[in-house]
C-alpha cells in the first residue's frame, strides 16, 4: 500500500518534471549502447565533423540510430543540428535547401545524400507557425525550436535518439533506449493528441513494428482502430508514399496482415479491404506480396507499377464481371473496369501518373495471353510489357484464377526456338470462322474471347 503510494507520488513527480517543455535528457555513453562512429556512413561522419567543427550541435537521429541500435544497417543517414538551413548550405559546397513547409538541406557526396534539418520546435496550438485542422491534424509546423522540443515532435521514442559521433553519445529524453532494450514501440505523448496531429503515424506504427519486430505499446496500439478513419484527411501523395514503405521494403506480409489486425486497412485502402476477405483475392494478393518480399531480400528490383497492378487486380476482375454480366463485350468491359477502378484509387491514393499507366498496360495485355495462335503469341513477346504481363499471368495461374497450364505453355513458349514455337501454336480459328470455345473451366469462366 505504501509502496503503491510512494510509487505514486513518484510517478506523478516525474511526470511533472516530463510535462510540456521538461523533459530530462539522459546521456548514455559508448558503453552503454555500443555504437561505435565507424558504423556511420563516412558522408554522415563528414557531415557531423564540419557542422561540429564550425560551432554547431550535430547528431545523427531517427531510424539510423534505432537501426544501428538493432543492429541492423541503416537504409540512410539523417541530421539534426542547430544551425538553420542557410548556415548548413554556407557550410557545404555541395548542399541545397529544399522544401517549402519546412526546409531542410541535402548535402551530397558522390552517390549518398545526407539530409541535414534544424531542430524544429513544438507542435502545441500556441506556438505561433503552428496551425491545426479541426480534427486536430497539424498543416503547418514550420518553426524552429530546441534540441529537447525536437525530440518532442518525433513521433516514436525509440525514432528520438540522437547520436554524437565526436563523443560517441546517446542523447535520449524519452526514454527511448530501454524501450528499444525491451522491443517496444511506443509513441510520445499522448496517442490520441498525436494521432489526431499526424494520422500517418497510426501507419507508421503498424509498419515500424512490422519491420522491426518491435512490440507496440498498448497505449499507442489501443486507440489505433478507433481512429483509423482519420487517414481519409491525410493528403494523397502522403499516403502514396507511405503505401509504397509499407509494401516494397521487404516486409509486404508481414505489414499487410498488421494492417488488417489494426483495422487500417478499411477504407483508406480499398484495394485490400475487398481483396483481402475473399478467398481468390486473399490467395492472389498474399502471393503477390510474398514474390514482393523475396525480390526485394534478394536485392532485385521491385515496380511500384506491378504492385498495385496486383492490389487491386481482384477490383479489376470484379468489375470486368459486372460489366460483363450487363451484356458488354469482354475487351471494352476489360477497359471501363480498368478505368473506374484507378480513378477511383488515384484519388485517394494518388496513383502518380507515371505508375498507373504502366499498371493499366499489365492489366490490359491479360487477354492477349489467352491467344494462342498464328501471329499473335509472337506478337506479344516483342511486347515490351511482355514480361511483367507474365509474371502477372503466373500470379493469375498460381492463385487459381486460370489454369495453371497457360502460364506453363507462354513460359515453354518464351524458351523454345523457331521450330518448337511453331509446333506449339494452337490450331488458328482465323477471323471469319465460329471461334472455337476451349472446355470451360471453373477458374476461366471470366476469360474474355480472343482479341482480334
Ligand atoms: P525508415 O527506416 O522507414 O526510414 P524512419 O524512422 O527513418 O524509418 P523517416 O520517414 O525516414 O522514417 O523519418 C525520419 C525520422 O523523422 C523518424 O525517425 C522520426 O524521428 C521523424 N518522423 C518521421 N515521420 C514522422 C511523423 N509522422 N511524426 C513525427 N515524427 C516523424
Ligand atoms: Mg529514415
Amino acid at each position: 500500500m505504501i509502496k503503491k503510494l510512494i510509487q505514486r507520488v513518484f510517478n506523478g513527480k516525474k511526470k511533472t518534471v516530463n510535462s510540456k517543455s521538461h523533459h530530462s535528457v539522459h546521456r548514455y555513453p559508448r558503453r552503454d549502447h555500443g555504437i561505435d562512429r565507424k558504423q556511420l556512413s563516412s558522408a554522415a561522419l563528414r557531415t557531423t565533423q564540419e557542422l561540429q567543427k564550425a560551432g554547431f550541435a550535430a547528431f545523427v537521429v531517427g531510424g539510423a540510430v534505432r537501426d544501428l541500435l538493432l543492429k541492423r544497417i541503416p537504409k540512410d543517414f539523417d541530421i539534426a543540428t542547430n544551425a538553420t538551413p542557410e548556415q548548413v548550405h554556407k557550410i557545404f559546397r555541395r548542399s541545397r535547401i529544399i522544401g517549402r513547409r519546412f526546409q531542410i538541406v541535402h548535402v551530397m557526396f558522390g552517390s549518398e545524400t545526407i539530409e541535414v534539418s534544424t531542430f524544429r520546435g513544438s507542435h502545441l496550438a500556441d506556438d505561433v507557425g503552428a496551425q491545426i485542422a479541426d480534427t486536430g491534424r497539424i498543416l503547418r509546423d514550420n518553426v524552429f525550436g530546441s534540441h529537447e522540443e525536437d525530440a518532442v515532435r518525433r513521433d516514436f521514442t525509440a525514432n528520438a535518439l540522437y547520436y554524437d559521433p565526436h563523443t560517441e553519445e546517446i542523447f535520449d529524453f524519452h526514454n527511448g533506449l530501454p524501450d528499444l532494450k525491451a522491443g517496444v514501440l511506443r509513441i510520445i505523448g499522448n496517442p490520441q493528441t498525436r494521432y489526431r496531429e499526424d494520422p500517418v503515424r497510426m501507419l507508421r506504427a503498424v509498419r515500424l513494428s512490422a519491420k522491426l519486430g518491435l512490440k507496440l505499446d498498448p497505449a499507442t496500439e489501443t486507440p489505433i482502430p478507433k481512429l483509423a478513419d482519420l487517414l481519409h484527411d491525410v493528403p494523397p501523395a502522403r499516403l502514396f508514399d507511405e503505401m509504397l514503405k509499407l509494401f516494397l521494403s521487404g516486409h509486404a506480409m508481414e505489414s499487410a496482415r498488421a494492417l488488417r489486425e489494426h483495422g487500417l486497412h478499411h477504407g483508406l485502402l480499398p484495394m485490400l479491404d475487398v481483396v483481402l476477405e475473399q478467398p481468390m483475392g486473399e490467395r492472389f494478393v498474399t502471393l503477390a506480396l510474398q514474390n514482393t518480399d523475396e525480390r526485394v531480400l534478394a536485392d532485385k528490383p521491385v515496380s511500384p507499377a506491378f504492385l498495385f497492378a496486383t492490389l487491386l487486380w481482384h477490383e479489376v476482375l470484379a468489375a470486368w464481371q459486372k460489366m460483363q454480366a450487363k451484356g458488354e463485350r469482354s475487351i471494352p468491359a476489360l477497359m471501363q473496369a480498368m478505368h473506374d477502378v484507378s480513378d477511383i484509387q488515384a484519388e485517394k491514393l494518388a496513383i502518380t501518373k507515371r505508375f498507373s499507366v504502366t499498371m493499366k498496360e499489365i492489366w490490359a495485355i491479360q487477354p492477349r495471353f489467352e491467344q494462342r495462335s498464328g501471329q499473335r503469341p509472337y506478337r506479344l513477346l516483342e511486347n515490351p510489357r511482355f514480361r511483367a504481363g507474365y509474371d502477372f499471368l503466373l500470379l493469375r495461374c498460381q492463385s487459381g484464377e486460370l489454369p495453371m497450364e497457360l502460364a506453363e505453355w507462354w513460359d515453354t513458349f518464351a524458351q523454345a526456338d523457331a521450330e518448337q514455337r511453331a509446333a506449339m501454336l494452337l490450331p488458328d480459328t482465323g477471323p471469319k470462322k465460329r471461334r472455337r470455345r476451349r472446355p470451360r473451366r471453373a477458374a476461366s469462366d471470366t476469360t474474355p474471347p480472343v482479341e482480334a
